[in-house]
């Protein structure tokens, strides 16, 4: 079974719009995947870039797989990290984390006028209730197992394939794969049976199990197959997705991944006032203010599109 969706657009951090894959109205979530924006490719206004300041999570992980560009976490813990391509940040918020997310501006010895080039996934990984309020930790990932298989070069960014692993650390079985191929390429990508899975194209086009997909198209698959037919005519990148179909019914609010409003309304008082998240130091841009959740309870399967 497979189900095409049509991403949305989206706007965060710095003016920047987006695409936002997951959550939607059809599918809320891949596996444990609860999140999912595709931000670029694209070139910022010299003194331009992504400017996402400090504000809080819960209940998830944070997964950025970076392609071009070079952004700046910072954290509550004190972590500091410039992320580049190839590389992956990995923070899990469990019981409550702050962090923010800046453009690393064009190097010393560029011209002043240089734009900063931006391309990124953004993904949140919902916490099973056993892990949710575990300590926060952070850790950036920039050896990822790299397998070329049938004109694809296959990044293993969390999870398993073709016997090779992540090293990011996850909490309920899951997958998260880029496929780069740059000239004709075809393969029967081995995957659990039990997973279900989602690909989404970045670059280029290409055929997931018989559609044909551009940026901006989700596909959806089912579980209860051992392959997935991946195939292009020409250059193109696209991720795959997947894990056991989460069983616990989440509440997604702003950046929050909790089960009960009462959790959302009390993260959203102790964030706003101050308290529980820590402090970010160091970020360019101004605090994140979190939004009145006066409303959940009406909308409970909603996720607030200012999400970041
Ligand atoms: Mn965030």
């Amino acid at each position: 079974m497979t189900e095409r969706i049509e991403a949305r657009s989206s706007t965060i951090g710095g003016g920047l719009t987006i695409r936002r894959a997951l959550p939607n109205t059809r599918r809320r979530m891949v596996g444990a995947w609860c999140f999912l924006d595709h931000a670029g490719p694209l070139d910022f206004p010299p003194g331009d870039g992504l400017r996402v300041g400090p504000h809080p999570h819960i209940g998830l992980q944070t997964f950025t797989w970076l392609i071009e560009g070079a952004v700046v976490h910072r954290d509550s813990l004190g972590n500091e990290e410039v992320i580049t391509p190839g590389q992956v940040n990995l923070m899990t918020a469990g019981s409550g984390i702050s962090h923010s997310e800046d453009s690393v501006p064009p190097a010393h010895g560029k011209p002043s006028g240089s734009t900063s080039r931006l391309h990124a996934v953004q993904l949140w990984i919902a916490l099973p209730d056993a892990e949710r309020h575990r300590a926060p930790s952070f850790r950036n990932h920039p050896q990822l197992p790299l397998i070329e298989s049938g004109g694809f070069s296959v990044r293993v960014l969390a999870g398993s394939v073709f016997g090779h692993t992540s090293p990011a650390e996850v909490f309920s079985p899951l997958v998260g794969l880029d496929l780069l191929a740059k000239r004709p390429g075809r393969l029967a990508l081995p995957v659990s049976n039990s997973f279900e899975h989602a690909a989404l194209v970045l670059e280029g086009e290409a055929q997931v199990a018989g559609e044909t997909l551009a940026p901006g198209t989700l596909l959806y698959v089912g579980p209860g197959r051992d392959s997935i037919d991946i195939s292009c005519d020409s250059a193109a990148r696209l991720i795959v997705i997947g894990g056991t179909p989460f069983r616990e019914e989440i509440l997604l609010w702003w950046n929050f991944v909790a089960r009960t409003p009462a959790e959302i309304q009390q993260a959203t008082h102790e964030w706003n006032a101050g308290q529980r998240f820590g402090s970010v130091h160091g970020s360019p841009s101004a605090p994140l203010v979190a939004p009145d959740p006066a409303g959940l309870h009406l909308r409970a399967d909603a996720a607030k599109p200012a999400s970041t």
